[in-house]
């Protein structure tokens, strides 16, 4: 075993990161940031006040007049300097999410680059942002479409990837010319610190990019604030849908709210059962299971099998599955031998056993029980559980309808590919759902009748690249455009149509 050296070395107080400086919170709320994997404090984060959300959004708001007449490639040249320091850093910027949120190493490696990869897409701002014209719609008049930016936009995301969801929206937002007030998750608000470092050092005007600190009381003075004119929100449903999405209605601001999830992975007779089980771990269980595209529940289907062959069948992904499960090495993930890492704190792992528990009670059998935690190391066992899959679960139990964001697989039986589909549309959410097969012809199905805004065919993790769009349908989206790719240039932009005539 082989820990990494880790990058935080003294426990600071964050700081908000107002008009281009970092200024320290009035607030005496401070909450410790705590290491799941070594349950040591590694950082403080302060509650801030409404006060300096309306401090950021002042400075955002005077800066845009100037940042929105500033050229699209003057603007985009910024986020190439951006894209380059987070490159120097990449390798700091990684471990200090694993510190964070406790995913492994490599998971971590992953997140910033799918972020890098967000910042290098808006750095085509000039082509992407343009709009379009047609002459003579009449005789003698022409018609244009021009896109401009709105102004300033509130970006609250989730703890699980608290480095690369911002980036889902922010070099978007500010290529397009408007400003953004991020406001981290509390749980792991240290990767967006670095972060703003970089954009200070890259050359941005002070007030295009700014961080507060806070947690639900934060976020709803943002929410609430009349200067602000749109939100890219990540996280529960609970909050996205019934809060962010309901007061930016009330308080007429454009809303991306992409929400909860419990995905669906169908496994057919005719799958590639060996590559399928291995897509199946990453899905299941990258991440610890805390990830909105997370495979939750495994249904065996047994479309064209009889009885005897469909049983056989479902035993032999259930024994697979759970064997592969098994050996899955769960530590600390600064050593690169650890393929899963702690749940993010002890009340997520706490709600975690909750379901364990009711799956047992409303009668799944627990086939892999990771409450037996064995881990690679001598770590407090506070936050971690080792992977654990239940079989025998029906959609009516709780395990399998709600979201648990852990590392717990619920595996199920269909009898055909149609009785599949509708397990899928039962279930509130719809964010993502897989497929795994060899036949074109299920495959087109599914993709034609699934709703769910991300579709995988052969793959366990749908997640779109940053020049795709990314949000699911149902419960699991809230808004009209979705973030990343074109669509996030029409979020980000107003379009105003022209007509002229010269006489
Ligand atoms: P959460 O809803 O608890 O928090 C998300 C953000 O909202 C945080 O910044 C939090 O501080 C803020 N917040 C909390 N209470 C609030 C309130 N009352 N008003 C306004 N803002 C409030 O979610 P979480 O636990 O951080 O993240 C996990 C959830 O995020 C899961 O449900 C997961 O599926 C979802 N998620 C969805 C996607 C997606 O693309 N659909 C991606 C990642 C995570």
């Amino acid at each position: 075993m082989v820990v990494l050296e880790e990058p935080i070395k003294k426990v600071k107080t964050l700081n908000n990161y107002i008009n281009g400086e970092w200024i320290e919170s009035q607030s005496d709320r401070i909450l410790d940031i705590v290491n799941p994997a070594t349950c040591k404090v590694i950082g403080k984060v302060p509650i801030a006040t409404p006060r300096e959300v309306d401090e950021a959004v002042k400075a955002a708001k005077e800066v845009f007049l100037e940042w929105r007449r500033t050229p699209p490639l003057a603007r985009a040249r910024c986020l190439f300097r951006l894209k380059e320091l987070m490159e120097e850093r990449f390798e700091e910027l990684s471990r200090i999410q694993t510190m964070e949120h406790g995913k492994t190493i490599d998971e971590s490696r992953g997140e910033t680059r799918r972020g890098i990869e967000n910042v290098e897409v808006a750095t085509g701002i000039p082509s992407l942002m343009m709009g379009y014209n047609l002459e003579d719609i009449a005789a003698g008049i022409d018609e244009y479409l021009i896109r401009q930016p709105i102004g300033v936009f509130g970006i609250i995301p989730p703890f699980n990837f608290p480095f690369m969801v911002p980036l889902w929206f922010a070099p978007h937002a500010v290529a397009t010319g408007n400003c953004v007030i991020i406001k981290p998750s509390p749980h792991a608000p240290i990767s967006q610190v670095e972060l703003a470092n970089l954009v200070d050092e890259a050359g941005f005007p002070p007030g295009v990019w700014n961080v507060v600190h806070g947690g639900g009381t934060i976020a709803s003075s943002i929410l609430d604030h009349h200067d602000i004119k749109g939100i890219c929100f990540v996280g529960s449903t609970a909050v996205g849908r019934d809060i962010v999405y309901k007061r930016c209605g009330e308080t007429g601001k454009r809303v991306i709210a992409q929400c909860g999830a419990k995905n669906f992975l169908l496994v057919m007779p005719d799958a590639d059962l060996e590559r399928t089980i291995a897509a199946c771990m990453t899905s299941f269980y990258g991440n610890t299971g805390q990830r909105c595209l997370s495979g939750a529940n495994l249904v065996v289907v047994g479309d064209g099998l009889n009885q005897h062959e469909y049983n056989a069948f479902y035993r032999k992904v259930v024994d697979v599955f759970v064997d592969a499960a098994s050996k899955i090495r769960v530590g600390y993930g600064l050593d690169e031998s650890v393929q899963m890492g702690p749940i993010q704190s002890k009340n997520r792992k706490e709600r975690i056993l909750w379901f364990i528990q009711k799956g047992i009670e409303e009668g799944a059998k627990l086939r892999l029980d990771g409450r037996n935690v064995r881990l690679v190391g001598d770590w407090p066992h506070t936050c971690f559980l080792n992977p654990t899959a239940f079989e025998g679960v029906t959609t009516d139990m709780t395990i399998g309808g709600e979201e648990i964001f852990g590392p717990v697989a619920c595996i199920m039986r269909a009898r055909s590919f149609d009785e599949a589909i509708e397990m899928i549309h039962g279930n509130p959410h719809g964010n993502a759902a897989s497929i795994f097969t060899s036949s074109g012809k299920w495959a087109r199905e599914f993709q034609y009748r699934v709703q769910c805004g991300n579709i995988g065919i052969n793959i366990g993790i749908a997640a779109p690249m940053a020049f795709f769009p990314f949000g699911g349908m149902k419960d699991s989206f809230f808004g009209t455009l979705h973030g990343q790719g074109r669509e996030s240039i029409r979020f980000f932009t107003e379009s105003k149509v022209v007509i002229q005539r010269w006489f």
